[in-house]
C-alpha cells in the first residue's frame, strides 16, 4: 500500500523538483488496514511535506517502515519549514494551523492532521510529530499493532 501510494505521489515531488525515497523494512509483518483512509492518510502527511517545504533547499521526502516492540512504524520525514517544539502537539487539534504570518502563505483548513490521527487510532495505533535531525524538517511517526502470527 505504501509503495503504491509513494508510486502516485513521486509524479508530484518531482514536479517541485524534490526526492521521494523509501525504506521499507518489516515487509514480512501482517497488518490489516482500512485501505482507503490509510491511503488518505499517507496522502495528507506526503501532501504536508510539499506544502511546508523550504523555497531554497529541494524537497527531499522521506518513507521508512520498521518493527519496534512488537508494533509497525511508519515515519514520513521532510526536510521542510519544520514544527517549533511548541506546536509538536497541537498540529493534531482540529482546524490548528501554525502560526506564520504571511511568510508561509498556503491555504489549508487545519483538518489534515486531525482527521489522520484519528484514523491512525481507530487502528488503535497512534501517531507523533518530532522535529527532524538536527532540527531540519518535520517527522511523523505512526505505531500500528501488528497481527501476531
Ligand atoms: P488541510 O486541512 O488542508 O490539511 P493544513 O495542512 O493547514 O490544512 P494540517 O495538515 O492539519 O492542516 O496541518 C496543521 C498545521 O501543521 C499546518 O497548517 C502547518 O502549520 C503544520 N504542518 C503540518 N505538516 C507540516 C510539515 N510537514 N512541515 C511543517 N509544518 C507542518
Ligand atoms: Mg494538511
Amino acid at each position: 500500500l505504501i509503495i503504491s501510494v509513494a508510486n502516485t505521489f513521486a509524479l508530484k515531488v518531482e514536479k517541485y523538483g524534490g526526492t521521494l525515497d523509501l525504506d521499507l523494512d518489516a515487509l514480512d509483518s501482517t497488518i490489516y488496514v482500512d485501505e482507503m483512509h490509510i491511503t488518505n492518510v499517507l496522502f495528507n502527511l506526503m501532501d504536508n511535506a510539499v506544502k511546508y517545504r523550504r523555497q531554497d533547499v529541494p524537497l527531499a521526502l522521506l518513507v521508512r517502515t520498521w518493527n519496534e516492540n512488537g508494533k509497525l512504524h511508519i515515519s514520513v520525514e521532510d526536510n521542510g519549514i519544520g514544527i517549533k517544539k511548541e506546536y509538536l502537539k497541537k498540529v493534531f487539534d482540529r482546524f490548528f494551523r501554525v502560526p506564520t504570518g504571511n511568510k508561509h502563505d498556503v491555504k489549508g483548513f487545519g483538518l489534515g492532521l486531525a482527521y489522520v490521527r484519528k484514523i491512525i487510532e481507530d487502528h488503535k495505533g497512534s501517531i507523533r510529530a518530532e522535529q527532524g535531525n538536527n532540527n531540519i524538517g518535520t517527522k511523523f511517526i505512526i505505531t500500528l499493532p501488528l497481527i501476531k502470527s
